[in-house]
């Protein structure tokens, strides 16, 4: 789950990172009220879960409470990567002298979490990674002793040869370390840090993803999601309490069981194909979910045909074939589905579904065969029209 930048900050302030104050607005009066309360010269800043945004015109620098409205005006409702902005936040600009990059990331291929700090912060960090690695310094962090000192000081001193600064960007680095730690956080990021004419360390913006995983144990984590700011299909499905997440192909899967999700999204890329989601339903035989199941996949427009794969161990596959029924009664599936079924109950199941005009078939190779075939004769027939 993805904070905003706003809820990200708070959590960098209480762990003592220094992060200017700053209000959060809806809208172009709350935008002025916030300036005029803070004076001087402040940024107002895009509210959205999208990197990049001071490129796409989302953060702006305005010298008074009227330039903030109009910032704000601007800035509210626009557009950013697909994502429409329902908050800003508005804080005090700071007077830029440098801009580094501080990362933690968990690593899967270390296992522990990664520190990445650069001096050539700011907003083009993805292509300094890309064209100049050399420029970004990596510390994986033995999670036993967390950021020792020493080391948080060796990496001050990568971004600042003023020894205070090093000292107070080294300050920063261990809190950091804390908040991904004490939050379950998968990414913890500040772009830039930056050190202000008068010589602070300040972190300008934050970045904070948590893990999923997390979310049962600490409500007050979880109330901070944003659904407005997340894919409604995936949103639905955490509702309805299927394990969803979607993709750009057009083979939509209902699966039962996350292994056997993976190799049906393997199968469909090795036919040919493209998968529209990871979908599983669980190991349960609940009829619903496969409603649920059908209406969320049924709402991607890119979806050209459907297949279901359904292996019955605990899960009854009459029940599998019953929800499929059920659904397409609820409402029309103009798409094409492909069923295929095995294992417990399974003869029941195909007496189910033969009673009402669907196949059924046994074998995974052929059942993918054919709906990676029926979504490319769906796409050709949508291409020439
Ligand atoms: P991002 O583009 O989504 O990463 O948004 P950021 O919050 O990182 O802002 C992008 C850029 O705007 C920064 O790298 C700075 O160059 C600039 N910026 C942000 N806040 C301030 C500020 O307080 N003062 C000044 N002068 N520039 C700022
Ligand atoms: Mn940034």
């Amino acid at each position: 789950m993805n904070l905003h930048e706003y809820q990200a900050r708070d959590l960098l302030r209480t762990a003592g990172i220094p992060v200017p104050e700053g209000g959060v607005a809806t809208s172009p009066d709350q935008v002025e009220a916030i300036a005029r309360r803070l004076g001087g010269t402040v940024v107002v800043k895009a509210q959205v879960h999208a990197g990049g945004r001071g490129k796409a015109g989302g953060v702006k620098l305005a010298r008074d409470p009227g330039e903030a409205r109009k910032a704000g005006t601007a800035i509210l409702g626009m557009q950013i990567k697909g994502l429409v902005v329902e908050k800003v936040l508005v804080v005090p600009a700071a007077d830029i002298a440098s801009e580094s990059y501080l990362g933690l990331i968990m690593d899967r291929e270390s296992q522990r979490p990664v520190f990445m700090v650069s001096a050539a912060g700011g907003v083009d960090i993805e292509e300094v990674a890309a064209k100049t690695p050399e420029k970004i310094t990596r510390l994986p962090v033995d999670p036993r002793y967390g950021l020792l000192a020493h080391q948080a000081l060796g990496l001050g001193l990568v971004l600042y040869q003023d020894f205070q600064q090093a000292r107070a960007a080294a300050a920063i680095m261990q809190q950091l370390y804390g908040v991904f730690v004490a939050n379950g956080a998968s990414l913890a990021e500040i772009n830039p840090l930056v050190t202000t004419a008068a010589g602070q360390v300040l972190a300008l913006d934050a970045k904070i993803s948590i893990d999923d995983n997390e979310l049962d144990r600490r409500p007050d984590l979880a109330a901070l999601r944003d659904e407005s700011a997340e894919e409604p299909s995936e949103v639905a499905a955490r509702k309805a309490g299927l394990s969803f997440i979607k993709l750009d192909g057009d083979v939509g899967c209902v699966v039962n069981g996350a292994g056997l999700a993976m190799a049906t999204m393997d199968l469909v890329k090795f036919y040919g194909g493209q998968p529209a989601n990871f979908l599983d339903i669980g190991g349960s035989s609940n009829p619903e979910k496969v409603v649920s199941a059908l209406r969320i996949i049924t709402a991607d427009r890119n979806v050209k045909a459907i297949l279901f794969n359904i292996f019955g161990g605990i899960t009854r596959t009459d029940d599998v074939a019953n929800g499929i029924v059920t659904a397409t009664r609820q409402f029309k599936v103009d798409l094409p589905i492909v069923i295929r079924l095995t294992g417990t109950n399974e003869a029941e199941a195909f007496r189910i579904l033969e009673a009402v005009g669907m196949r059924a078939l046994s074998d995974m190779d052929e059942a993918v065969k054919q709906v990676v075939a029926l979504a490319r004769g769906a796409a050709a027939k949508g291409g020439a029209a």
